[in-house]
């Protein structure tokens, strides 16, 4: 490592994702064939019914009678760096209408892409032993819509050009490209951005949030603080210094 402070790398990032297999394996680090998958998946949709239990399907203790009902319109999700959609497909889509789903490496979008078009069709593919019908497809009552790209370069509330779309389409006219997110869903990608594409990101990411009940969920790993001293760190485990683990306490200092 050089004297100088390592900052996480666009290109070191992108050129190391690309080496890794395009399934759940290669995203989650070689934990995609062991329960994790199921764990994290299960942990991520109790926490987003506990925050906004309107979207449980099913009568349920998390349904407080009180609360706004999402019955009336459409509810829209973000999920940035995306993989292969696993979180779009295992978390966002069992409890939303439409997602947007973002991610740079070219493997990872194909193989998502793939796996949408696949469910489109119907086609039980089950090759790598995930979930492949992605719920709400087949029937187009719910979308993904498919845009290629990095989060240093994107502006949740100007998506631009997607590169394809699955599932509901909104009646003509009716374009739901403007629409702002309920949900910004940010799972093990952070750690990509420094600290001021971070801060702009996540500026960019409330002002694209549709209302107050609207949240941005922040899903990282983070290492221990040192004392009071809000520490980061490079992660090492992949010898690539592509990247950054924050404290609990440097996170925070972003989001506020
Ligand atoms: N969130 C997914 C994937 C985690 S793996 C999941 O939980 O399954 C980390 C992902 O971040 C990879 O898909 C990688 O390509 C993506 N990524 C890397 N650099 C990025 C960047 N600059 N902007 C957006 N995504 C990035």
């Amino acid at each position: 490592m050089s004297s100088t402070e390592p900052v996480p790398d666009l290109e070191a990032g992108i050129l190391y994702w690309a080496t890794q297999p395009a399934n759940y394996d290669g995203v989650l680090g070689g934990f995609g064939t062991g329960s994790l998958p199921r764990v994290d998946a299960l942990g991520s949709r109790r926490f987003l019914l506990d925050l906004l239990p309107e979207l449980s399907t099913v009568p349920s203790p998390f349904r407080n009678l009180s609360a706004p009902t999402s019955e009336t319109r459409r509810v829209r999700a973000l999920d940035v760096g995306a993989g292969v959609g696993r979180v779009t497909s295992d978390v966002l889509l069992p409890l939303v209408s439409d997602v947007v789903l973002l991610e740079p490496v070219e493997p990872f979008i194909n193989e998502a892409r793939s796996r949408g078009k696949a469910s489109e069709s119907g086609v039980e593919l089950n090759d790598s032993g995930y979930r492949v019908l992605w719920k709400g497809i087949a029937d187009k009552s719910k979308s993904v819509t498919f845009f290629k790209g990095a989060l240093q370069s994107f502006d949740p509330a100007a998506p631009g050009t997607p590169l394809d779309r699955v599932g509901y389409l909104p009646p003509d006219g009716d374009d739901d490209k403007e629409s702002k997110f309920d949900v910004i869903w940010c799972q093990w990608c952070l750690g990509h951005l420094k600290d001021d594409d971070l801060v702009q990101f996540l500026q960019m990411s409330k002002k694209a949030l549709r209302d107050a009940r609207s949240l941005i969920v922040v899903k990282e790993n983070l290492c221990r603080e040192q004392g009071n001293e809000p520490v980061t760190v490079f992660d090492e485990q992949d010898s690539t210094f592509t990247r950054f683990v924050r404290s609990d306490y440097v996170l925070q200092k972003s989001l506020l």
